[in-house]
């Protein structure tokens, strides 16, 4: 069940609403580049800014952070809306695009210019570095400081023109270089890109950079609490100076949390486009992928991620959390809404030498455990050829195997206990086949009186089995922390992220469609990916039975 989350965040709204701070207002926004897919780390932002204005009775704004004309794109939008859609979120009338306020965000430049709080300086890049300093030392003020108003003026509006190339100046603000905040030694606030962008076209050749727009924006829609991950800590006095400089009318505040890291993979949207565009993975919803339209693909739930966000919590000391929390947080909530059916993932044939020729039994199989209060079964045809996973038969068992060897005996699930007789081997010396003979007093698995069967296997009707494809996935990187100091993440790739097989799976799961869900009897969770065809299914493995969480 889901508890009412507590954090210093929502302290802070509430200490806010109690002092009556934004007259009662509480806005929040979450503001992605549409430069690629939401991960799962976006997922932490987006339950906690919706979450927040949901449990206070505000606003949640979407808004496209769009301000870098060079990587954005119109899929990326519909993509983002899509997942935050899907994730259970609902934005309403408050879509927003930062782009929408470049014609604003241009005049509160010229104002800046004309209050002398910024300057067009023709340093270059490096040279502005260097003019910067380092940390502990005061920096050096540029040459173009002092221009006069005017002079700035006229050079703004030639940017804006398109009379200078790339690189050829920026607008600066005028604030501290002396500061021990580099951040505040006079920062670019305006660059000349002369490119065309997904909605503004050709209209613009220069844009403004985030430490610019990011809190105007905010201002503008008159957010409260703009709420961002630790990295902006040092940006919070720029962020402040610029809504001050400019004499906004509303004083939104940021806060900052810390953003979430996963183990086995990695979460920046440059890295995760790295992998789509050089082909590592299928595309941008690969179900390997951290990425909110991968997981959906896999088949994990909203609901499973936002009860994760919730267990990860909202704190500001940086950690990575395990993977095996966000598996274990998926089992939890597809046991109870996948029905258990019998697939075999490596066949390996079994004939059962007393069972009576041709006949074949139907045996009822509830698609339920008992500890889940759900009904319904299915028919599940035995007869005297099936197959059985290659992994649960040994040739020479230790002692505690517990599922088929030459002289043991083991339950079928749903099905009779059976006794191996004898072993079949190609000329290699491979296992190709088994001959077991049945009990046919131990219909439904039930062990004779004084004997004790301990394990119990799958199985398939040999000539009822449909054939499907399943993908069964690993991590995408074999190490826990990819891309660690000197290495390329992409050298840490999982060569064996991906194995296909085609299984032999139970009849039943000839009507199975594109999205339904499935326990696999001791072989995990699987989705039906939409790849299906009528009669060609293929199934995604979600998430294995086994569980490493250590609570
Ligand atoms: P990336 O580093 O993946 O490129 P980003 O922060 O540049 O991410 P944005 O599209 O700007 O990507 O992110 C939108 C919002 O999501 C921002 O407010 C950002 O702080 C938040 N966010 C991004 N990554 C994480 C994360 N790993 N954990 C929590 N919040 C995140
Ligand atoms: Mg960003
Ligand atoms: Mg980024």
């Amino acid at each position: 069940g889901e508890t009412k989350p507590s954090d210093f965040i929502r302290d802070k709204v509430s200490a806010d609403l109690a002092a009556n701070k934004y007259g009662g207002r509480v806005a929040t926004r979450f503001p992605p580049e549409p430069n690629g897919y939401l991960h799962i780390g976006h997922a932490k932002s987006i339950c906690l800014n919706f979450g927040v204005a949901q449990e206070f009775g505000g606003v949640c704004h979407l808004r496209m952070d769009d301000t870098n004309p060079t990587t954005e794109d119109p899929e990326y939008v519909e993509a983002i809306q899509r997942d935050v859609r899907w994730l259970g979120f609902e934005w309403g009338e408050n879509m927003f695009y930062a782009s929408d306020y470049y014609e604003r965000l241009y005049e509160l430049g010229e104002k800046l210019i004309r209050l002398g709080r910024a300057y067009v300086c023709d340093l270059s890049e490096e040279q502005m570095a260097e003019y910067r300093g380092i940390v502990g030392q005061p920096g050096k003020e540029s040459p173009y400081r002092d221009r006069s108003v005017e002079e700035n003026l006229d050079r703004f509006r030639r940017m804006r023109k398109g009379e200078f190339p790339e690189g050829a100046c920026v607008l600066r603000a005028k604030i501290d270089m002396t500061s021990p905040n580099m951040k505040m030694r006079d920062p670019p606030i305006y660059r000349i890109k002369h490119a065309h962008h997904y909605r503004t076209g050709d209209s613009w050749c220069i844009y403004p950079l985030y430490d610019f727009a990011h809190c105007l924006s905010d201002s503008m829609e008159r957010i409260t609490h703009s709420i961002c991950t630790l990295e902006f800590e040092s940006a919070r006095e720029l962020y402040d100076w610029v809504v001050q400089a400019t004499e906004m009318p509303w004083v939104p505040k940021q806060t900052e949390f810390a953003r979430l890291n996963l183990t086995y993979t990695v979460m920046s949207k440059r890295k995760l486009l790295q992998l789509v565009g050089e082909g590592h993975v299928r595309g941008w919803d690969d179900p390997r992928m951290p990425t909110l339209a991968g997981m959906r693909r896999r088949g994990y739930t909203p609901e499973a991620i936002r009860d994760f966000c919730g267990r990860v919590g909202v704190a500001r000391n940086i950690s990575t959390v395990d993977v095996a929390l966000l598996e274990h947080t998926v089992r939890e909530d597809l046991n109870p809404r996948s029905p258990r059916v019998l697939a075999v993932l490596h066949p390996l044939k079994v004939t059962i030498a007393n069972w009576p020729d041709g006949e074949v039994e139907e045996l009822d199989g509830p698609y339920w455990p008992h500890d889940i209060p759900k009904e319904g079964s299915r028919k599940i045809p035995f007869s005297g050829e099936l197959y059985i996973d290659r992994d649960d038969f040994m040739e020479e068992p230790p002692k505690d195997f517990y599922r088929l060897a030459p002289g043991r005996s083991v339950r079928l699930r749903h099905g009779y206990i059976v006794t191996c007789t004898e072993v079949i081997k190609d000329a290699a010396g491979q296992v190709k086949e088994l001959i077991c003979s049945y009990d046919p007093a131990t219909r439904g698995g039930v062990a004779p009186k004084g004997t004790k069967i301990d394990g119990t296997i799958h199985w398939v009707s040999a000539a009822h089995a449909l054939d499907a494809e399943v993908r069964l996935y690993d991590r995408l990187f074999s190490t826990e922390f990819p891309g660690g100091a000197g290495v390329d993440f992409k050298e840490e790739l999982n060569p064996a992220s991906l194995t296909v097989v085609t299984a032999k799976v139970e009849p039943s799961l000839k009507s199975a469609a594109a999205g339904d869900r499935f326990q696999f009897e001791r072989l995990g969770f699987f989705l039906v990916d939409s790849d299906s065809k009528p009669g060609a299914p293929v199934f995604n493995r979600t998430v294995s039975l086994k569980d490493s969480w250590a609570k």
